[in-house]
């Protein structure tokens, strides 16, 4: 009898031990998967709300030899964009997808600055952007492998950046537009395709026409991860059929320069009209479910005195939100698009083949 209870007794202490192993398991797992990592930290996906998925508040153009910090006042930014921040916060806007990459003149404190004082949710990233012919790539860039850029790219999602304590929400990269990439620009997609593996970051790559968008599809399957994993950025500069293609594939389909100005009805990109005729046809070809939409606006210049005259965030709501509703989209549609689709693409999950 006095065995038996102390069998019982062993049982129940071993079945308390395996619980707290779960436990420790659980809450040891990585913390950020299936969020979305803001500049004020983790946030749950359903939270995001209507998202603008590529905008820009300062863009400094001098080059990685002489960018900084100290090239900008912090207030002086605030005092220009805040009030535009505002205007799109009054159009329903939530989220914004902040793209401005290092070395062009990310500044994650000033995002935070923006994000307390407007309420908006702001998202900043982690890469490389090699467009421009690398001007905006630091000399480190040519000694290092993709693996060592991984590692420099991940410790930016697990530490924050640059001391700030900051994370990256996504990776932004950037390629030029000729038809095959250059070994350095296979160099930078193959190093977001290791990032991605290791943290689940999304790679948004600045990228235009169809045969580099392609080409980056084609690297990363090599490595093992979904085109889910890629926002072809700049995708208006692609063809229909090469959208369709891509998004048929998982790929998001960046749409993102409706400017303020391109209200015209002239059937060329940039106009409300084309971006509107897009959208139809990606619909009717079943892929509504992989469009992001945003203004590609901001762009305080620290090189200009005052910053210059930065664009608005809102022509979507002024003018496409109508011109789509009146070529047949539906509510259902514009949420799909402004709120579901990002809420997807940038929740944090490693996406493999
Ligand atoms: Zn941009």
């Amino acid at each position: 009898m006095e065995k038996d209870d102390d069998l019982d007794l062993k049982i129940i202490l071993w079945l308390i031990l395996f619980l707290l192993f779960g436990i420790i398991i659980i809450f040891c797992k990585p913390q950020d998967r299936g969020v979305i990592m803001t500049v004020s930290g983790p946030e749950s996906p359903d939270s995001i709300g209507i998202t603008l998925e590529h905008e820009h508040v300062l863009v400094d153009f001098i080059g990685a030899d002489s960018t900084g910090y100290s090239r900008w006042n912090r207030d002086s930014v605030i005092n220009k964009m805040l009030p535009l921040i505002l205007e799109a916060k009054n159009n329903g806007v939530r989220t914004i997808i902040e793209c401005t990459p290092a070395w062009l003149g990310r500044d994650p404190l000033l995002l935070k600055s923006l994000s307390e004082l407007s309420g908006i949710t702001f998202l900043t990233n982690t890469g490389y952007y090699g467009a421009r012919n690398n001007l905006f790539i630091p000399k480190s860039f040519y000694k290092e492998d993709a693996g060592t850029l991984a590692d420099r790219w991940i410790s930016e999602f697990e530490n924050g950046i640059d001391g700030t304590g900051i994370k990256p929400g996504f990776i932004k990269i950037g390629v030029d537009p000729s038809d095959s990439l250059s070994p350095e620009h296979v160099k930078i997609i193959t190093a977001a395709a290791l990032t991605h593996l290791r943290t689940g970051l999304v790679i948004a790559s600045h990228t235009g026409p169809d045969n580099p968008a392609f080409a980056q599809l084609r690297i990363l399957r090599e490595l093992g991860v979904s085109p889910e994993a890629f926002i072809w950025v700049h995708a208006s500069r692609g063809t229909l059929e090469g959208n369709i293609r891509a998004a048929k594939s998982g790929a998001w389909i960046s749409l993102d320069k409706v400017h303020p100005d391109s209200k015209g009805e002239a059937m060329s990109p940039d106009s409300i009209g084309w971006y509107a005729g897009r959208i139809l046809a990606l619909k009717k070809n079943g892929v509504l479910n992989r469009i992001l939409l945003s203004h590609d606006s901001g762009w305080y210049d620290p090189a200009i005195p005052g910053g210059g005259n930065p664009d608005g965030y809102t022509a979507i709501f002024r003018y496409l939100i109508p011109a789509l509703k009146s070529k047949g989209l539906s509510d259902k549609d514009i949420n799909q698009i402004l709120v579901e689709n990002p809420k997807k693409a940038f929740r944090i999950g490693i996406r493999k083949l």
